[in-house]
């Protein structure tokens, strides 16, 4: 069969596995990231975000695929609530969660009430099926594009996928849902047979996906940091140093021997999403550390020689304004490398999209509007405090930047942006009753 795997705007690992999966399941099988589907061809939207079930563009090429008779399938996270895709899209079915066994039996059988992990309209009701299993961790190789190397998602043609699943329980993150909270690794050659894939396709950087890099190996809960060192040896043998990275990683999951591999085997770069300077929201999110180990943990990458970039997270329902003052101070303090604000986003599934509902919108500081130093820029609290802290996080880099006009106009659009998506989401949400699965 002539299958379509669309994956808007890059190409994700999971739209790369989906279309190996389908490809070495005897389809020809294309992948893109632009919204352009040939007549005849079966459309596999493999979808990352809330975003995309609004974006006029997908819902466009859903609709019109359809009435030009063609099926469509979606998967993804997005599938994590199915009635919202069913709802928003109106495609044939909805893959739920890892869908890599059920779309090549969706695709030859059709759908099926007796067909596990699916979910599909019956009539105007949306039918779900009863979860797939968990699919096996170890696979054949993805379908790499040709043009893998002209992509760079923060620094890296791609993300490879090394682990499932993420001992921690974030409340905003959809990790630990869509995958467990049990880590599955895959097996090393398996990993690095796939890096030499990539690098042959062209990739010319690679980094580490997978919640966080280090619990690569982990069982029962324990880090095995000899596994996660022999994944970075491995990778940096294929690629050079130079072009691997392994940024996304828990501050209360490092070793002086994890932060030496990072250092010898990779770029020299860590990333922790520190989220809240305030032990109180830190409890509200679930993040499991407390200010001081983020303090404990960014001093001792230095130590190593690494650089620190950090993520945060502002406008969390309950989050006050002396909360947000200690964000602020915990940025002052830190210096990090690089720095990524970005306002509270309820993703349905999770605990913060329950949250999110339940908070009533003049409590909620994605919908209150902002009465302080920017009240003449027309935001919402979060909005006023992303702008604001991304501003503030440029007076603190090692290397201070400067904020020009031009730089002040970008991070006022994206506060803007980050508010208008926060709020749509939030919308949808409530459209359809229920934040989980
Ligand atoms: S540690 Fe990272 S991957 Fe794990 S639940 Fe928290 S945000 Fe998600």
């Amino acid at each position: 069969m002539d299958i379509t795997v669309f994956s808007p705007g890059i190409y994700t690992y999971g739209a790369m596995l989906i279309g190996g999966v389908l490809r070495d399941a005897g389809h020809t099988v294309t992948l893109t990231r632009t919204p352009a589907v040939p007549a005849g061809s079966l459309l596999v939207a493999s979808l990352f975000s809330t975003q995309h079930l609004l974006d006029p563009a997908v819902r466009n090429l859903v609709r019109t695929h359809r009435e030009r008779g063609g099926k469509v399938y979606v998967g993804g996270p997005v599938s994590a609530v199915p009635e919202i895709v069913l709802g928003e899209l109106g495609p044939d079915a909805v893959v739920v969660g890892e869908g890599e066994e059920t779309i090549v039996r969706l695709v030859s059988e059709g759908v099926s009430p007796t067909l596990p992990g699916i979910a599909y309209l019956d009539g105007d009701r949306p039918f779900v099926t009863p979860p797939a299993p968990p699919a096996p961790i170890d696979r054949s190789l993805p379908l790499i594009p040709e043009d893998i190397g002209s992509q760079s998602v923060r620094g890296a043609s791609a993300y490879i996928e090394t682990h499932r699943g993420c001992i921690g329980g974030c409340t905003f993150c959809q990790v630990p849902r869509f995958f467990g909270r049990e880590v599955r690794s895959r097996d090393l050659a398996s990993i690095l047979t796939e890096v030499r894939a990539f690098r042959a396709a062209g990739a010319t950087r690679l980094s580490v996906s997978g919640g966080t890099g280090s619990l690569y190996g982990s069982r029962d809960g324990e880090m095995d940091p000899e596994a996660f060192i022999a994944l970075l040896r491995g990778m940096a043998e294929v690629m050079g140093p130079r072009n691997v990275s392994s940024p996304d990683i828990r501050v209360d999951c490092i070793t002086d021997e994890i932060l030496d591999a990072i250092r010898a085997y990779t770029i020299g770069w860590v990333f922790f999403g520190i989220e809240s300077g305030s032990d109180r929201v830190l409890r509200l999110m679930g993040k499991g550390a407390k200010v001081r180990q983020v303090e404990e943990a960014v001093e001792r990458c230095r130590e190593h020689g690494l650089r620190v970039a950090g993520s945060f997270i502002v406008g969390y329902p309950g989050e006050t304004g002396r909360d947000y003052e200690a964000t602020k101070d915990l940025i002052a303090a830190l210096c990090l490398d690089d720095v990524f604000v970005s306002s509270a986003e309820p993703i349905p599934g999770t605990p913060l999209a329950d949250l999110a509902v339940k908070t009533p919108r003049d409590q909620n500081p994605a919908f209150v509007p902002h009465t302080g130093e920017y009240r003449t820029l027309g935001l919402t609290e979060s909005e006023a405090r992303c702008f604001d802290m991304m501003m503030h996080a440029d007076i603190f880099r090692p290397q201070i930047r400067l904020v020009t006009d031009e730089v002040y106009a970008t991070y006022l659009a994206e506060a803007r942006k980050q508010g208008q998506d926060i709020r749509a989401a939030t919308e949808l949400i409530l459209r359809y009753g229920r934040a989980r699965t």
